[in-house]
């Protein structure tokens, strides 16, 4: 396998290709360029792993690449800042981009191929097709982002029989993101294998987020009470509250400590259907969203009595 090479399927090469030694990164910004290299890699009996990303990478998506190569023997890293997921007052033209760090931070994790297609690769002109996961939509920050889920699931939806992944891993701070689509791949019975990963957080707590790019430094230290309320909620649960206002409360007030901390929600539920909850009996998910200035920052925990 050593010697083996094969063409690097971008846009521009392919016009020209060029060959390259096997385990380089190749850069594929085309659909069918996409295709051709997993069919490819499928036909060799490789098992294929997708990391879906919005790029602005940092050490949680990183932990999730990581997380790939034990999981398969080829990683794809796509960046795509989906316009589909953001309504119009979002932050669509000021999310964070940097994709010359983003290239090579995945070339020092050894990955296999990035595929990075433009807006008009991924949405022809005319195009009118989405996926809607109905329920799981609903709540949480399906409240404050009615069209979001459904921009998410369509384009995961697309990714996947645009990359024909094995298995496709997301992070579980997107915890409402992952259910979404275990059930899409569930209800459409689509042949990957969804892997969740643990939330990688800064030293001090905060949850990694490209998004924490936008907060000021007293915003950022003010941004510590969302880890520290769910902890403290966590705390009095392992004391035995397990009512859901007793515990809401707690965090609430813990967040209403921090005066630049404008709170959206914070919910006990259910963690398959996302129901709320009024108890913690058995598993449950404590899970909150806070604005800080024009940062919106998530956060949750999984709790068990
Ligand atoms: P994004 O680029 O924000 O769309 O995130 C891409 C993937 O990385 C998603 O599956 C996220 O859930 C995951 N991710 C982002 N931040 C973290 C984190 N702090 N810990 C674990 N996974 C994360």
């Amino acid at each position: 396998m050593e010697n083996q090479t094969v063409e690097v399927l971008t846009k521009t090469s392919l016009e020209y290709p060029i060959t390259t030694p096997y385990r380089a990164t190749q850069v594929i910004e085309s659909i069918p360029a996409m295709r051709r290299w997993s069919a490819d890699e499928r036909r060799q009996d490789r098992r294929i792993v997708l990391v879906p990303t919005m790029g602005y990478l940092h050490e949680g998506h990183l932990a999730l690449v990581r997380e790939a190569k034990e999981r398969g023997d080829r990683v794809v890293v796509s960046i795509f800042v989906n316009p589909m997921q953001f309504s119009p007052n979002e932050d669509f033209a000021a999310y964070p981009r940097d994709l010359e760090r983003d290239r090579r931070l995945l070339e020092s994790e050894d990955i296999d191929a990035l595929f990075l297609p433009s807006t008009e690769e991924m949405y022809a002109a005319g195009a009118q097709t989405y996926v809607q996961v109905e329920k799981l939509s609903l709540p949480l920050c399906g409240a404050v982002r009615p069209d979001h889920f459904r921009g998410v699931a369509t384009v995961v939806a697309k990714l996947f029989n645009i990359v024909q992944p094995h298995v496709a891993i997301f992070g579980e701070k997107d915890y409402q993101q992952l259910q979404v689509i275990r059930r899409m791949v569930r209800d459409l019975s689509m042949d990957v294998e969804i892997a969740g990963h643990p939330i990688v957080r800064e030293p001090d707590g905060l949850a990694m987020s490209s998004r924490n790019a936008y907060l000021t430094s007293e915003e950022r230290r003010a941004a510590l009470c969302l880890s520290r309320s769910l902890c403290k909620a966590e705390r009095f649960l392992r004391r035995g509250e397990t009512s859901a206002s007793a515990l809401l409360g707690l965090v609430r007030a813990e967040l209403a400590k921090e005066p630049l901390a404008e709170i959206e929600y914070v919910k006990l539920c259910d963690p398959e259907s996302l129901d709320e909850v009024e108890r913690v009996e058995g598993a449950a998910l404590l899970a909150l969203a806070v604005r800080f200035g024009r940062a919106r920052l998530i956060d949750n925990r999984a709790v068990r009595r």
